[in-house]
């Protein structure tokens, strides 16, 4: 399927210089045609004997092998080649400029009009043809030759040559320039893209118009005889056309394959910088595919994406709209005529559509869903690579939110050039000791009934050397995805556990709590080397906390059970973060052997101005009572908050209103100052009250 646009339309910006170009080609043909006829030569000066049958015999020959046209693969939906090119030539050697000229356009007529082009197109053509055939004369005119007498002589032959040349390269760059003009392509890449091939088909052509021309003067029956290799060509070239349009295709489903699509889509998009349309490149991917091919075997794999394809193109069927398979259980989908992302979205909820209703193959009914990704242009990229690539970034976020369809969006994109170098640096900082720019802040968790510090919180911090320090959310999801994640918190551990150890030197038993990612548990060294920093350090495992986002260990908890196990059992307990932004079982929390939950921000923020937060707050509180887990509020930013803390009996509380986040040396000096919020408070009281007026 391609997109409608393409096919013989004009953008309307271009549409003024493109058809002042083609109606003066259509005006510039018939005067140069008459120029030439005021020579006097339109009729060869020796016509053969067997003039009269061999001139229809070759005309109907000419139109004859130009019933099939052969189309060039893709979207351009123009002629691979004239086959008819040998015929016409042979006419012109043979009979003359007239006759050759009348068969060349019945011929342009007959194979553009075949094909449903406009009458500007056929016009164009007619006259592309007719003015690359008045260069042919003209050459023929310049050296004087005329008749089959060239044959006497290498030099004739010679002449024919660069006859048959002025033809090709008047055409090619009649077209190629109509081509620049209606794409807004550079000249040169539209007079060279398909030179090369075009150059070989033409010259096979061209060789082949002379052997014609002796036979058509020895015997009119020798010219079928001679059409013989012309037919041959044709079907090399229709060979090759095929197997172009093969090499753009998909095999099992026939839609266009990633080559297909790519080339569709960045045809639609050079014409999209004039259009009034957005263009939207949509991705998805087939859920659990792979388990139908192992259950039910590849043949009934096959069957299902043929169905699936089936659906797509019937739901997806919209003016612009390409469907392809680009790969094992991927689709993907161009919508050029949509007007506002919006649109992409209700265009890309159709697939989900399509997806609804159970397939049935061999008696087993198969629920499908798919997960979508999209990217507009020019909302999120102006070429195809950058959008192909955004639509699967969109859709990986759609995976991991399990939200099924998503747009793109920067924010979940770790991928780009910028955060690929950026990801570097920092590997590169965590790796090199020497390099400035990696520190860990630590912030107190403070008890809330007693007002003792009964923690810290080793908080990551990266000053990048250009662009200055970056927040931490950012950068743990950046690296949260690649290798460079495991380096991070290794280079965490150590040097927590290495200022635990400065610490308890200095007489301060300190428990710190270090954040992990879910995917540092599945390492099957973790556990050995934080043990083994903790006894190079010398610091009891008891003054470890590992804190893992809930909704990142509930998503899989099995997997990182066997971890957790040894942690406990070498005495390192674990904290489940941003607690209540997740979805945790009570039976997972007791299997995990949680001790501590944190109470996510959001919910400790919010307690001043609405009570459902309050709520949250509580029962959060009462869960850890009931299941004996100690509770931490965190984001506690001022007095009013820890009030109601206090009197919710939260155990514990961490945020601005007790100290921000700061470096150790910082830390070291707050606890020498630090008094109890109580007291502090009541300090202040007093103070207001004595205050002179
Ligand atoms: P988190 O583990 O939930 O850390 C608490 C975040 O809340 C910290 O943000 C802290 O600075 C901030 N915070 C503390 N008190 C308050 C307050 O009163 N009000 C407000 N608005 N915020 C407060 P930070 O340092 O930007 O870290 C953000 C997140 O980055 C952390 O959230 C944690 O998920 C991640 N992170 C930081 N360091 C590391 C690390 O070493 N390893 C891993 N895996 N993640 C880390
Ligand atoms: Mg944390
Ligand atoms: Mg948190």
């Amino acid at each position: 399927m391609t997109t409608t646009s393409l096919r013989n339309v004009v953008p309307p910006p271009r549409r003024s210089a493109f058809f002042s170009y083609v109606l003066s080609i259509c005006a510039v043909a018939p005067v140069v045609v008459f120029v030439l006829l005021l020579t006097g030569r339109g009729f060869s000066d020796s016509i053969p004997e067997s003039g009269g049958p061999a001139v229809w015999l070759m005309a109907i020959m000419a139109i004859i092998v130009e019933l099939r046209p052969i189309l060039t693969p893709g979207s351009r939906y123009s002629l691979t080649a004239m086959i008819s090119l040998s015929f016409v030539m042979a006419i012109l050697i043979t009979w003359g400029f007239i006759p050759a000229l009348v068969v060349q356009t019945i011929v342009a007529i007959l194979v553009f009009g075949g094909m449903g082009a406009p009458v500007w197109r056929i016009g164009f053509n007619a006259a592309q043809f007719a003015l690359a055939l008045s260069a042919s004369q003209l050459v023929l005119l310049m050296f004087d030759l005329s008749g089959t007498e060239f044959i006497a002589g290498a030099a004739g032959l010679g002449t024919f040559l660069l006859a048959g040349l002025a033809w090709f390269f008047t055409s090619h760059v009649l077209v190629g320039c109509a081509w620049s003009l209606r794409f807004a392509q550079p000249w040169w890449r539209a007079l060279t893209s398909s030179f090369g091939y075009e150059a070989v088909v033409h010259c096979a052509l061209l060789g082949l118009a002379p052997i014609l021309a002796v036979a058509a003067a020895v015997n009119p029956w020798l010219v079928v005889l001679a059409a013989v290799p012309i037919f041959a060509v044709s079907r090399m070239a229709r060979l090759s056309a095929d197997r172009e349009r093969m090499a753009l295709t998909d095999g099992l489903t026939l839609t266009p394959n990633r080559k297909g699509f790519q080339q569709l889509a960045g045809d639609t998009l050079a014409q999209m910088a004039d259009s009034r349309f957005r263009m939207a490149v949509v991705v998805c991917d087939i859920d659990n595919f792979a388990s139908v091919n192992n259950a039910l075997g590849h043949g009934v794999g096959d069957r299902m994406l043929n169905e699936l394809s089936r659906r797509f193109q019937q739901h997806c069927s919209g003016p612009g709209t390409v469907v392809a398979r680009i790969g094992g259980d991927e689709f993907a989908f161009l919508f050029s005529e949509i007007d506002s992302v919006q649109d992409a979205y209700t265009a890309a909820s159709s697939i989900q559509t399509a997806l609804q209703e159970q397939v049935w193959l061999d008696e087993v009914c198969i629920d499908v869903s798919g997960t979508i990704g999209i990217a507009c242009y020019p909302d999120h990229g102006d070429d195809f690579d950058d959008l192909f690539r955004r639509a699967n970034v969109a859709m990986a976020e759609a995976k991991e939110r399990g939200s099924g369809i998503a747009v793109y969006t920067p924010e979940s994109d770790n991928h780009s050039p910028e955060r690929l170098s950026l990801l570097g640096d920092l590997r590169r900082a965590l790796e090199t000791e020497a390099l400035p720019g990696i520190e860990l802040y630590y912030q107190p968790q403070i008890d809330l009934k007693h007002g003792d510090v009964v923690g810290v919180e080793a908080l990551f911090r990266y000053r990048h050397p250009t662009q200055g320090p970056i927040d931490p959310s950012d950068l743990i999801a950046l690296a949260e995805h690649s290798a460079v994640m495991r380096v991070l918190t290794y280079r965490v551990i150590e040097e927590c556990v290495a200022q635990l150890s400065r610490w308890l030197a200095d007489g301060l038993r300190l428990r710190a709590s270090i954040n992990v990612s879910v995917r540092d548990l599945h390492a099957t060294d973790f556990c050995d080397y934080l043990f083994e920093r903790l006894e190079v350090h010398e610091v009891p495992a008891e003054l470890i906390r590992l804190e893992i986002t809930e909704g990142a260990l509930m998503a899989d908890p099995r997997r990182v059970v066997t971890t957790l196990k040894r942690l406990e059992r070498g005495g390192v307990s674990l904290s489940l973060d941003d607690f209540g932004t997740g979805f945790s079982s009570m039976q997972h929390l007791r299997r995990l052997q949680v001790s501590e939950v944190k109470i996510d921000k959001s919910f400790v923020l919010g307690m001043r101005h609405d009570t459902e937060s309050v709520a949250i707050v509580r029962s959060i509180i009462e869960l850890g009572r009931s299941l004996n887990l100690h509770v931490v509020a965190e984001g506690v930013e001022d007095e009013a908050t820890w009030r109601q803390l206090i009197g919710l009996k939260c155990p514990s509380a961490q945020g601005w209103f007790h100290a921000r986040p700061m470096p150790p040396a910082a830390l070291a000096e707050w606890m020498v100052r630090y008094r109890p919020p109580e007291l502090r408070v009541a300090e202040q009281q007093t103070s207001m009250v004595t205050k002179p007026q």
